[in-house]
């Protein structure tokens, strides 16, 4: 007996009464979403369903009866389903995937099922063709293993967590940072992490937020399963159901940041001892811009300019210039134009006129495009340490008594003199006469006294240019530029005036001096004329004695 769902035309001649009695289950096979055919056993149609007729592009269905499968489906498609055919006449229901394209050479995936239908004497007479067309759920299946891949590879942590909080998802970067594995992980509530470094509010304001179907973004310190504590950064967003708006699920997104955290502590942390060391420190430290203006300046700036730093900060540093070093600072200014560093010297004015000396390392600052921006610089208060440099200079040149120049000076300036080629040059050598028996009668400090009277008789005696020594105990030597020998005897002349002079006034007792000049015409040496003055002045000293 055999069992039909269809009618069989083989069997039925008289189609259109089957066709009455079965109507109703032929508009529910017509109408099905799936494509259905029932063939006979030398492959040929019997029926197709609406859905196969429009799908294959296929006659009508009365068209189609008869038409065998190579002829609906072509060659290549029908040989390639020989091997499952061949089976389904075996009797053995068949399912399987396959791709077909139709008419619109559209690729399209499908499950094909084979089911054996009518039998005669155990031999399949028909069977059905079931087509159904899974493309879009293969393109949909083909997304979601994109995204899910993506989602797995991503360098963030993605945890997905149902309404109640259990973990339903998570990827590989989440298992990397909490040290869980994901079997672990999945079925667990996030609280597993918790560090115990945050209070309930802190959860309970998170909650809060994502239950009411807002986005959350913090910075929460975890556990991991080793123990240790990690910060992570997290945005959770609640998921909602469509129309329903109720929230499904909540997706974590984090990111381990312990190690950017710890650089940025660490570089506060250097910040702030770079800033005590520039604040603290005694030399000046200051930023100015290209016009000058301090940008910023330590404290140390607050003593060499004299007003407070809040004072400073957007005054010129041209504020503080006597007229004298307007040169020096504009040079300087160029010198950083050109990117170069230097260290100069400038006198500053403070605000209560005051002067000081300062010692500036300048270096140059460039913006982004290259730009000249101003300067970084050092300022070193050198105010002391000029005055002693110019109180040592004077000490190393002058004589402590009489405060004219001494012998060392003398001697260098003679070379000086005799390297500048000016002649003619002079020299005068006088020697105190008998000063010995000064101190001895008189005592040391009146024969200082005499030293004295006689160096202020020889400053009177002479012109600016020329150079006035003490080069000896009693001795003295001046130097006399551009000057022959009448100027020589003139000098010579008013020197023993200016002597008599004094003798008249002084107290003590009268000087005595003997005197000798030379002059160097030519370019001889000033160590010959300077001996033979000091030859004329003993020789002027020895008819002195036979005189007394
Ligand atoms: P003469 O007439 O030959 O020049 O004899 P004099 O006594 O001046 O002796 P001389 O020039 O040979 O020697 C210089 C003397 O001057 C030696 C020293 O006793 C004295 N004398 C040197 N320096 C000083 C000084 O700084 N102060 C005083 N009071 N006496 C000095
Ligand atoms: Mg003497």
């Amino acid at each position: 007996m055999e069992k039909n769902l269809l009618p069989d035309q083989t069997q039925v001649q008289d189609y259109k009464v089957v066709i009455d009695t079965t109507l109703d289950l032929q508009t529910l096979v017509n109408n099905l979403p799936v494509l259905m055919a029932q063939l006979d056993a030398g492959n040929r149609f019997l029926f197709a369903n609406t859905a196969f007729i429009e799908w294959f592009k296929t006659p009508s269905i009365s068209g189609i009866r008869y038409k065998t499968l190579e002829e609906v489906l072509g060659t290549p498609v029908f040989k390639a389903l020989q091997p499952q055919l061949e089976s389904v006449l075996k009797g053995q229901k068949q399912s399987f995937e396959f791709t077909f394209s139709n008419q619109e050479q559209k690729i399209h995936s499908a499950t094909v099922t084979l089911i054996p239908y009518s039998f005669k004497e155990d031999q399949v007479t028909s069977y059905l063709l079931i087509i159904q067309d899974i493309t879009h759920q293969k393109e949909i299946e083909t997304a979601v293993k994109l995204q899910s891949a993506a989602l797995e590879a991503a360098a963030n942590g993605i945890v997905i967590t149902d309404q109640n909080g259990s973990i339903v998802w998570a990827n590989h970067a989440v298992s990397k940072m909490t040290c869980y594995t994901l079997d672990e992980l999945i079925g667990q509530n996030p609280r597993t992490l918790k560090s115990g470094k945050h209070d309930d509010s802190f959860y309970q304001s998170m909650w809060n937020t994502i239950s009411m179907r807002k986005i959350w973004q913090g910075e929460v310190i975890n556990r991991r399963k080793d123990g240790s504590l990690y910060v992570e950064e997290m945005t959770i967003t609640p998921i909602r159901n469509g129309d329903l708006h109720r929230i499904t699920h909540y997706i974590a997104v984090k990111q381990d940041i312990t190690q950017r955290k710890r650089a940025e502590e660490a570089l506060k942390e250097s910040e702030n001892r770079y800033r005590a060391l520039v604040e603290n420190q005694g030399e000046g430290a200051a930023i100015v811009d290209k016009a000058l203006r301090f940008e910023y300046a330590n404290l140390a700036v607050e003593n060499i300019l004299g007003i407070p730093v809040k004072e400073i900060i957007g005054k010129s540093l041209r504020d503080f210039l006597p007229v004298d070093q307007k040169n020096q600072i504009e040079n300087q200014l160029a010198t950083r134009k050109a990117g170069k560093t230097s260290t100069y010297e400038l006198t500053l004015f403070q605000m209560d006129g005051t002067r000081r000396t300062v010692l500036i390392t300048a270096t140059p600052r460039f913006d982004n495009s290259g730009e000249y921006s101003g300067s970084f610089a050092i300022f070193r208060d050198i105010t002391e340490r000029k005055e002693i440099e110019v109180k040592l200079r004077y000490q190393s040149a002058h004589d402590v008594l009489t405060h004219l120049f001494n012998r060392l000076y003398f001697e260098e300036e003679m070379q000086r003199l005799e390297h500048s080629r000016v002649t003619p040059v002079s020299i005068i050598v006088v020697d105190i006469d008998s000063l010995k028996i000064v101190n001895d009668s008189k005592g040391h400090l009146t024969g200082d006294e005499l030293i004295k009277s006689v160096a202020q008789v020889l400053k009177q005696s002479f012109r600016t240019e020329d150079m006035v020594a003490r080069i000896g105990g009693d001795e003295f030597a001046i130097l006399l530029p551009q000057t022959d020998q009448q100027e020589l005897q003139k000098s010579i002349e008013r020197l023993k005036n200016n002597l008599k002079k004094a003798n008249r006034t002084n107290t003590h007792p009268p000087i005595s001096i003997s005197i000798g000049g030379a002059t160097a015409e030519a370019n001889e040496p000033l160590i010959d004329v300077f001996k033979l003055a000091d030859e004329r002045m003993y020789t002027d000293k020895k008819s002195r004695r036979r005189r007394e």
